[in-house]
């Protein structure tokens, strides 16, 4: 205790950078993204000067006296808060350019501190049809016994979705693009929609994140993400964050988050702010190699469609165009389900894996893998066939994708030829 008490306030951590982001609010508007990813809400350790912020690597922390504590952050104990992951917590929210942002240990636990903060037994959701696997689960299955309703409506479509509020909705969640077949629904109007009906509105942002995808502008109250994917970037962590720019309302998320546990911890913190410093620049070239892949496979005679929002083909194109800064790093295509088997064995570069986002290609067959708890009758309907594979473009050079690529198509459609 005694060296606590005999500290000077300047020696202490974040006796400078407070609970409030370094850069001021009005200046974060006026900066680049790149800048932002390197500089939103952190500053060196004042402790040591450290240029990154370190590891906090602790469960709890001394206080000088009953009631207070040594940061004006407040850590007491870090499954309530922890300044490395404050650090994260700055960061993004000074990338979205909202005031509050949230860290947890999954994009799922994100997911779930939101619907129990904002639901209670009788309350209905709205959500789209096409979303990521495990927020179906999680809505249908588990919040489902505790009696939450919702309804999986076709969010592309508007007058679908509106016709699906109730007077017992409380919540509209939406994922563009689409997992895995790219669809685009369109913020600004759903935004609009969940206003009139006076229902919280928020948008899992996974596969564009702000940097291509700014949601806030479009009425979003909470923006959702998986760090796991492009934010960390490199396979290396699981993590979500929940962005927000109402101070009460991020006041009950992070109440929930203490109540349940479900914090992100120091190390993938850490290793998460290391990765979104070089979040704006990854996500470009994911972007254009995936621009490249998606005009090639769509020019060769053995592939069938092409789902990718930077294709002018696309349905989607002109709505991606408007509320998208780029097509992002993922693209869906369509083999002859006979040929399919042969292509994804013959890829040798490219791995057939269950992630997206990080720096390696990764490539998925949907149906039997992130998609086959959905009938199949359902799975056609939502354009997930038997054909449908989702490519994760890595940052590979795009010589060596587009070889591993069609090197593969010649071995598959030769297979066709022989049978
Ligand atoms: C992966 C993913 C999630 C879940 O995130 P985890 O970190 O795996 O829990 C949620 N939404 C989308 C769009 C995802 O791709």
């Amino acid at each position: 205790m005694s060296r606590i008490k005999s500290a000077s306030p300047q020696s202490l951590p974040f006796t400078q950078s407070g609970s409030s982001p370094p850069i001021p609010t009005q200046y974060t508007k006026s900066l680049g993204p790149q800048t932002l990813a390197i500089h939103a809400g952190l500053a060196p350790d004042p402790a040591t000067g450290a240029i990154l912020t370190p590891i906090y690597q602790t469960a709890t922390f001394a206080q000088p006296a009953l009631g207070k504590t040594i940061s004006p952050d407040g850590h007491t104990y870090s499954r309530c808060s922890n300044p490395t992951v404050t650090a994260l917590e700055n960061n993004l929210a000074g990338l979205e350019g909202v005031s509050h942002g949230l860290a947890f240990k999954t994009g799922l636990a994100a997911i779930t501190t939101l619907l129990l903060t904002v639901l209670k037994p009788g309350d209905h959701v709205v959500a789209g049809e096409v979303i990521y696997g495990g927020t179906v689960r999680l809505l249908r299955d588990l919040l489902g016994g505790f009696g939450v309703l919702v309804t999986f409506v076709d969010t592309t479509d508007l007058a679908a979705t509106e016709a699906a509020f109730r007077p017992s909705t409380k919540l509209l969640f939406v994922e563009t693009p689409a997992n895995p077949t790219l669809a685009i629904c369109d913020l600004a109007e759903l935004g609009k929609l969940a206003k009139a009906a006076r229902v919280l509105f928020a948008v899992d942002n996974t596969f564009l994140t702000s940097v291509q995808q700014p949601v806030f502008v479009h009425g979003a109250d909470v923006a959702v993400l998986s760090t796991t994917k492009y934010v960390e970037g490199h396979d290396s962590t699981t993590g979500g964050a929940l962005l927000t720019d109402d101070p009460k309302l991020n006041e009950r998320l992070a109440l929930t988050r203490s109540a349940t546990g479900s914090i992100q911890a120091p190390m993938d913190a850490w290793l998460t702010l290391r990765g979104i410093k070089t979040l704006p620049l990854r996500l470009a070239a994911h972007s254009a190699s995936a621009l490249s892949i998606a005009k090639l496979l769509e020019a060769h005679p053995s592939v069938g469609a092409v789902h990718y929002p930077g294709l002018e083909s696309f349905p989607g194109f002109e709505l991606a165009n408007a509320q998208q800064s780029a097509g992002g790093g993922i693209l869906a295509f369509e083999l002859d389900p006979r040929i399919l088997p042969r292509f994804v064995e013959s890829l040798r570069l490219i791995t057939l894996a269950e992630n997206l986002g990080a720096t390696e290609s990764l490539i998925t067959h949907p149906a039997s893998m992130t998609h086959s708890q959905i009938p199949p009758a359902t799975r056609q309907r939502l354009g997930i066939g038997e054909g449908l594979l989702r490519l994760s473009v890595g940052l590979e050079d795009i010589d060596d994708l587009v070889r591993d690529l069609q090197g593969a198509l010649v071995i598959a459609c030769g297979s066709e030829v022989q049978a």
